[in-house]
């Protein structure tokens, strides 16, 4: 049954128990009314009969005194004749004291034993009409069985002077009654015709009011959308349908690009003319069973039933070209722009709550670069619950000596000589085997595991240095630092602090610094690299070409090595463009006084075209790859002098 016949029974039933209660009320009412009307009417009638047939008989005489026997003949003549037409049942004459004095029947009269001076009567006798709707034989002196219902009329008998006796007279009631209740039935009927009317009325104001009040509850008062509430309810209905028939659906999030820009510069109502623009067109565009809700601020979520991975693509693509359109927001018009990021059942998840933290994950990552629209993407997650168990495995790991580093070789590409060596770490992890550090390092980062880990790499390095003594003369060790590491402040100490420990010369130490490191925080990064330049430390620019690094920034900073990008030199020798980007870095760092190093140099051709550009380093599998500590003395002493040229 549809919620809102339901929602209609439930109004209908609960209205229904005032208008019965008052219906009951009314109708007590009226049966109270309709016998009142019915001794109105017998009184009337007994006082007409009292007043046409009775007192004319006498003649100003009260009844007190005997009544003659030809007046009594008359008056049973005449009580006969109503007996037997039904007009009357029983007809009695008393004397003020409340003697009967005549009787139709023969009953009343004062045998001695009984009383029949009534309480009615005596009132009647006072001038009083009294009426009650009673029972023949009812009164306590009159015997007999009990007879038809009848009204029981006492009337004070005068002409024009004091009252000389009383009329008691009983009444058939079942004619009085008939006539009353034929009038009673019309009015019961339009009663009850205005009380349907009034329950259905009350039925409907309830069921639409609290209609009203649910829709308020589950949508958006500005977009008038479904809010996150009634958002959840149809994710959750939508994953059920799509586990049990074995298909899919879809939980996106959009979210409107530099929405805040418009908020402040157009000002709030510009920022909610907007949204409601971009909510109508959303809603209008999706699939019909599609929902569109506004969760919040300029953040929109759809839920999309039955939708596989191809087909939503399609639908995105064209609900962002929908998005994009040009508004015209009072008089301006404007561009605006929308990320989506989605998650599919049950691939990405089976719960609302992880689909829609999913789907933000993949919202950002599309903002972030600028692709648009996203699908949530497990190996970026590191709140996943696979990479937090390998959190906890990688703190442990650091104790219990999983954790190596590996030494790759430098050679100057002009003399061939080694000059250096970079530690790689490396994770011998006793199930998954060697781990790489791009494996591992992103969680490290996002969870601060990151400072332990480069501490632990610093004192590593630095005692090996130690450790090799004289084989390693005159060569320096290049340590990598990551973005968050180099976010502190206090990081110039930490490597200070490892070199004095170590007793190593600052200026044997060489930190690799990724471009997007320097850009996280440039204020902190140049204080940090300033205090490490001054103590001797060596600062080396990695991954150069990757990131968007501001050159007048990079002059700034006291820096001593560029090193390109591997992946511009891995194909160096079939890409033309990569080759021109490598010809200009080198003469960038050179023009900045720096010295540049090839990494990922794999084949003698890459070598000959580095050092044709005038390149001043390269490392890579060429030379050798990342080798255990205890390899490297027996590898330095056959290749020290010349790496590059004894593969010859
Ligand atoms: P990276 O600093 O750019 O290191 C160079 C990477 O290229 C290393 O990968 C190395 O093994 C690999 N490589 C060397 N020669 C060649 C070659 O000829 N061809 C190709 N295709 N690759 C080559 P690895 O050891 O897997 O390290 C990956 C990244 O992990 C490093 O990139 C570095 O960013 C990070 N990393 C490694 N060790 C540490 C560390 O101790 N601390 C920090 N913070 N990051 C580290
Ligand atoms: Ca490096
Ligand atoms: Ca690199």
């Amino acid at each position: 049954m549809p919620s809102s016949w339901r929602l209609f029974l439930t109004y209908a039933g609960a209205s229904l128990v005032p208008v019965a209660l008052l219906g009951l009320m009314l109708s007590v009412a009226l049966g109270g009314e309709a016998r009142s009307r019915g001794l109105g009417e017998g009184r009337d009638q007994a006082t007409l009969i009292a007043r046409t047939t009775i007192e004319p008989q006498l003649d100003g005489r009260p009844l007190t005194r005997a009544m003659p026997g030809a007046e009594l003949q008359a008056l049973h003549r005449l009580t006969d004749r109503a007996v037997s037409a039904g007009s009357i049942v029983r007809m009695r004459l008393r004397d003020t004291n409340g003697r009967v004095v005549f009787s139709d029947d023969g009953s009343g009269f004062n045998d001695g034993s009984r009383f029949n001076d009534e309480d009615e009567a005596l009132d009647a006798a006072h001038g009083k009409v009294v009426a009650h709707l009673t029972h023949l034989n009812a009164d306590r002196n009159d015997t007999g069985p009990a007879g038809q219902r009848v009204v029981e009329v006492y009337v004070p008998l005068s002409t024009d002077g004091p009252v000389l006796g009383v009329l008691e007279i009983y009444l058939p009631y079942a004619p009085i009654a008939a006539e009353i209740s034929a009038g009673l039935r019309t009015l019961y009927l339009v009663l009850g015709i205005g009380l349907a009317a009034l329950w259905a009325i009350l039925a409907l104001i309830s069921a639409s009011t609290m209609r009203r009040m649910v829709h308020l509850a589950q949508h958006d008062a500005l977009t008038g959308l479904p809010n996150r509430t009634l958002f959840q309810r149809r994710a959750a209905a939508a994953i059920e349908a799509a586990e049990r028939d074995g298909g899919t659906a879809a939980v996106v999030l959009a979210d409107v690009d530099r929405f805040k820009e418009v908020n402040d510069t157009l000002g709030h109502h510009n920022g909610d003319a907007l949204l409601g623009e971009l909510a109508s067109r959303l809603a209008t565009a999706v699939r019909p069973g599609d929902t569109v809700a506004r969760l919040g601020g300029d953040e929109f979520g759809l839920v999309l039933p039955g939708i596989g991975s191809d087909e939503i693509r399609t639908l995105l693509d064209r609900l962002r070209a929908v998005l994009e359109a040009e508004a015209t927001v009072g008089t301006l018009p404007l561009s605006p722009e929308a990320s989506f990021g989605y998650a599919l059942a049950p691939a990405d998840g089976t719960d609302v709550d992880t689909l829609l933290r999913r789907a933000d994950m993949a919202m950002y990552l599309a903002k972030g670069t600028r692709t648009g629209t996203a699908r949530y993407d497990r190996t970026r997650d590191h709140y996943d619950a696979a990479q937090l168990a390998l959190v906890a495995e990688l703190r442990r790991a650091i104790e219990t000596g999983e954790l190596v580093l590996f030494y790759q070789p430098k050679a100057e590409l002009r003399t061939g000589r080694v000059c250096a060596v970079e530690a790689l770490l490396r994770w011998q992890h006793p199930v998954r085997g060697t781990v790489p550090p791009d494996a591992f390092l992103p969680v490290a980062e996002k969870t601060g595991l990151i400072d332990a880990l480069t501490r632990w790499v610093l004192a590593t390095a630095l005692a090996q240095v130690v450790a090799w003594g004289p084989a390693f003369e005159g060569l320096s060790m290049s340590v990598n630092v990551s973005a968050r590491n180099l976010a502190r402040p206090d990081f110039a100490d930490t490597v200070l602090a490892a070199l004095s420990a170590a007793g190593v010369p600052a200026s044997r130490l060489v930190v690799e610094i990724t471009e997007t490191a320097l850009m996280t925080d440039p204020e902190v990064a140049a204080d940090v690299l300033a205090r490490l330049s001054t103590a001797g430390v060596r600062i080396s620019v990695d991954d150069f070409g990757q990131g968007q690094t501001s050159l007048g920034y990079l002059s700034t900073l006291p820096l001593h090595e560029l090193k390109i990008d591997k992946s511009f030199v891995g194909d160096l020798p079939d890409n033309l463009g990569h080759a021109a980007i490598v010809r200009s870095v080198v003469d960038l760092g050179h023009n900045l006084g720096l010295q540049v190093v090839a990494e990922g140099v794999e084949t003698h051709q890459t070598v000959a075209l580095l050092t044709a550009t005038g390149c001043d380093v390269a490392q890579g599998y060429l030379l050798a790859r990342p080798m255990p500590a205890d390899d490297l003395v027996p590898w330095l002493a056959d290749h020290r002098a010349g790496a590059l040229t004894v593969e010859h």
